[in-house]
């Protein structure tokens, strides 16, 4: 048995109470098993210390919208790289994700079941995993790389083993779908129940996916154990549509309006709103070989995403930290934070979407998200008060420990 003592630091517990001075951390094995005041702790002397050395102690963040097989790059560069490469790449993402403090994520597409055992039995460090294996999508819809050239261009590879391509129209069609994700592994179906911003012959706007075909998927993932169904839904049709089916929650959320917030609440489906992809978008679209639409479209739908997502906060819907990690680089993250403190949230509702919260829109609740006695040992250190400067997260060099499952991992 090892115990492991983590002292001399401001705990911040995830669930928006005050922030404890003079309290500890102790973990034993992988589970947290004491989480005080120092004086109601007594020490066998068997502990490892882990001095906080005047910083903060948090539960490891959790971000609930990531690409773990991609990093938006040119074409060119795309078409010329071997299909495994993907592999080692992700590899490499997994661990800056890790180490920049998120210990738990949910992939909203491309990842599939090996990289999630590799990660379980240790053969690569990364973060933990909820996948979705691959998105249903329909014809000319999000997920389709069909270009009016004829040729079709993918942003992942799909049709391998494990990864099925996502296409399928009609309700049988999609039935089957929804059960070949699950086949693959999938522990929380994707859809794409609008168009977006990278996608080249659609629009946020425009409703992919009919209420019928959206309530198939929700009663085929359900029967499996309840499992949930994330939609990426940007036009406020497509946003009901998804809601109205029972979907569970509503990725990045463009064009909510006061009706869908309205449902949101009644149903309390989550929102996930990735306010990070469209900042990075507009940042690297050179450097990355950005579609010209996609800059475009981009900027056209920017500050009606903030708009509404302010929105709905301030109605009280519930959020969950997400950021669309691979549209940006892996491992910055947290930059969502403070993206969402300037669109209203205070420091510490941020800090309760990317743990709490985020555990919750996950179903991990029970495992991980708050610092709580029973709970999974994932815990971080940061320099400094996030509450006095939540930007402060950002920067990688503020991440100074980051304990996964009862080992440390930085
Ligand atoms: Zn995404």
């Amino acid at each position: 048995m090892t115990k492991t003592l983590f002292k001399n630091g401001l705990v911040i517990d995830g669930n928006g109470g005050q922030p404890l001075n003079d309290a500890v951390v102790v973990t034993e094995d992988n589970r947290i098993v004491y989480v005080g005041p120092e004086t109601g702790y007594t020490q066998t002397g068997n502990e490892t210390v882990v001095d906080a050395k005047g910083g903060t102690i948090l539960p490891g963040f959790i971000d609930a919208h990531v690409h773990m097989m991609m990093e938006f790059s040119p074409v060119s560069e795309r078409l010329a790289t071997p299909f495994s490469f993907m592999y080692y790449q992700a590899e490499k993402y997994l661990e800056r994700t890790l180490h920049a403090g998120i210990t738990s994520v949910r992939d909203a597409l491309g990842t599939d079941l090996g990289v999630k055992k590799a990660v379980e039995d240790g053969l690569i460090s990364g973060p933990r995993l909820q996948l979705s294996i691959n998105a249903l999508t329909i014809t000319g819809g999000h997920g389709d790389g069909y270009t009016v050239s004829g040729n079709t261009l993918d942003l992942l590879p799909s049709g391998y083993p494990g990864m099925p391509s996502g296409k399928c129209d009609g309700v049988e069609e999609v039935r089957k779908k929804t059960r070949e994700m699950l086949r693959a592994g999938a522990e929380v179906i994707k859809v794409h129940a609008t168009g977006g911003v990278l996608s080249a012959t659609d629009h946020p706007e425009f409703t992919q996916f009919s209420l019928e075909e959206l309530k198939v998927m929700v009663e085929e993932a359900r029967f499996r154990k309840g499992v949930k169904v994330m939609a990426h839904a940007q036009g406020a049709e497509g946003i009901k549509n998804a809601v109205k089916a029972g979907i569970h929650s509503i990725e990045h959320g463009i064009f909510i309006d006061d009706e869908a917030i309205e449902l949101m609440l009644e149903n309390g489906t989550y929102l996930v709103p990735t306010l990070l992809a469209p900042v990075a978008v507009l940042e690297t679209a050179k450097e990355t070989g950005m579609p010209d639409t996609a800059v475009e479209k981009t900027k056209e739908v920017i500050e009606q995403h903030q708009t509404s997502i302010a929105k709905a906060y301030k109605a009280g819907v519930k959020i969950a930290m997400g950021t669309d990690a691979g549209v940006m680089k892996h491992g910055t993250n947290l930059r969502e934070l403070g993206l969402m403190a300037d669109i209203g949230m205070t420091p510490m509702e941020t800090i309760v979407a990317s743990t709490k919260t985020a555990a919750e829109c996950l179903g991990w609740e029970n495992q991980v998200g708050t610092l709580e006695a029973g709970k999974l040992a994932d815990i971080v250190i940061v320099k400094g008060n996030p509450l006095e400067d939540i930007y402060s997260l950002a920067d990688n060099n503020t991440i100074q420990v980051v304990m996964k499952d009862g080992k440390v991992e930085l």
